[in-house]
């Protein structure tokens, strides 16, 4: 799908509903491809006190079940790795903290024919992973009970976690540096003219002209999406993540650099943080909007019992402290929602990632400004992830999905 160009020049400017990693990463993207762009980011919150950007798990992996999502972690990574470089300003460049731990997905019977399948998939994308049989396993993770699995898969290269928030702050910042206006409002409504949003309107009653309204809201995108009557499958969904100190397997130089993200069977993942860990796993209940506190029931009753099955050391866990951030969960096929609405042609979309958002912002960010730019997207073709295919109800379904 194509969308008109912005004119260079244009008196408007771009307005990005929502500063997190995404309107952030976009805002960088626009005023580094495009330094005459007028970009103004609005954001209500400016210290990101609920913004999944600053309570995510931020970890990157190359190992998902559709070929669009393995091509936008391999050019992910490729700029995480030169963040420092590419978000510099001046000779301060920001460190993003990269640890290429690796993700190890791990399969029991019922689940190692799809693990096979998205490994095929993967190796014939050029992703670098590798397939274990349970003895390969138990003898590269001692620390792991192998005896009701049946597979697993490493990621060698290309896989790991970082410092969300400070890569959150860095587009921030080498946005401003480039030009764009950070503005504290709350966005209340949108002016339409027929297929066109002509200005965002704030909860303070300013209104904002615009040659592109761009809904970056995150969790909340469905209700910025209903400001213009559009419908957006999107939903908040409360996902809780525990530090966790485990005094039979401390992490110290020997033992943390070959522990990687462990994706279980049962549904629950763990990665090092430091000197703890970090885990979390799907809520058996799974309701939209619950307030923002830790649900360390699900600790005990679920994540406890099934940790300590697949790491024995883990019987001696203990919680340091735990937090909750939303899922921006797409209902309709679990993968980012890009682009224009079909009937309104400068309302762009950045939504719906499922958990999988920090990652692709690098990449999506840069996506998004092209068709703001150029009307189409010139370094890499997201077509796949349009809004279109919403409409058209054709699901693209990732079903590589954590937590
Ligand atoms: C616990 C947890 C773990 C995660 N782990 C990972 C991971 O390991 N890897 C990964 O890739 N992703 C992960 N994610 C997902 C990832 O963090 C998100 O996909 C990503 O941060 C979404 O960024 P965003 O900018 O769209 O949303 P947000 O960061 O939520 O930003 C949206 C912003 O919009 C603002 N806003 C909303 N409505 C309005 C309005 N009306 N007016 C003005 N401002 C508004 C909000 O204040 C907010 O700051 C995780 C998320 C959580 C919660």
């Amino acid at each position: 799908m194509a969308i008109a160009p912005a004119s260079t020049g244009s008196p408007s400017p771009v307005v990005v509903i929502g500063g997190g990693v995404m309107g952030s990463a976009l805002a960088y993207w626009l005023t580094r491809l495009d330094p005459t762009r007028a970009v103004i980011v609005v954001e209500r919150d400016p210290s990101y006190q609920h913004a999944s950007s600053a309570l995510s798990a931020a970890s990157i992996r190359q190992q998902f079940s559709t070929a669009v999502n393995i091509r936008i972690s391999q050019a992910s990574i490729a700029f995480l790795r030169n963040a420092g470089e590419e978000l510099r300003i001046g000779e301060d460049r920001p460190d993003i903290v990269l640890r290429e731990g690796g993700y190890l997905y791990l399969a029991d019977a019922a689940g190692a024919a799809a693990l096979r399948r998205t490994h095929t998939l993967q190796k014939t994308c050029g992703a670098d992973v590798a397939i274990l049989e349970p003895a390969a396993l138990a003898q590269r993770f001692g620390f792991l009970n192998t005896a009701d699995l049946s597979l697993g898969s490493l990621g060698l290269s290309g896989e790991g976690w970082f410092d969300g928030y400070t890569l959150l702050t860095a587009f921030a910042r080498k946005a401003r540096r480039g030009g764009a206006r950070y503005i504290t409002g709350v966005v209340c409504g949108l002016t339409l003219d027929h297929t066109r949003v002509t200005e965002v309107i704030l909860a303070d009653g300013s209104r904002l002209a615009c040659s592109h309204a761009v809904n970056a809201a995150g969790p909340w995108a469905r209700e910025v999406a209903a400001l213009a009557g559009v419908a957006l499958p999107v939903f908040a969904r409360r996902r809780t993540v525990f530090v966790i100190s485990c005094p039979a397997l401390l992490p110290g130089p020997a033992q943390v650099a070959p522990f990687p993200l462990v994706i279980d069977p049962s549904g629950f993942w763990i990665r090092p943080d430091g000197r703890h860990f970090i885990a979390g796993s799907s809520p058996a209940e799974d309701a939209d909007d619950q307030p923002l506190e830790p649900d360390y029931a699900a600790f005990e009753n679920q994540l406890w019992p099934a940790l300590a099955h697949r790491i024995p050391a883990f019987e001696q866990a203990r919680v340091e402290r735990a937090w909750a951030g939303y899922f921006e969960v797409n209902t309709f096929d679990h993968n980012g929602i890009l682009g224009p609405h079909a009937s309104l042609e400068n309302l762009l979309f950045m939504n719906g990632f499922s958990g999988h958002g920090m990652q692709q912002a690098p990449v999506v960010g840069r996506a998004v400004a092209e068709m703001i730019l150029h009307g189409r997207f010139t370094t890499m073709d997201l077509s796949e992830l349009l809004f279109a295919r919403v409409a058209a109800n054709q699901p693209l379904h990732e079903a590589n999905i954590i937590g």
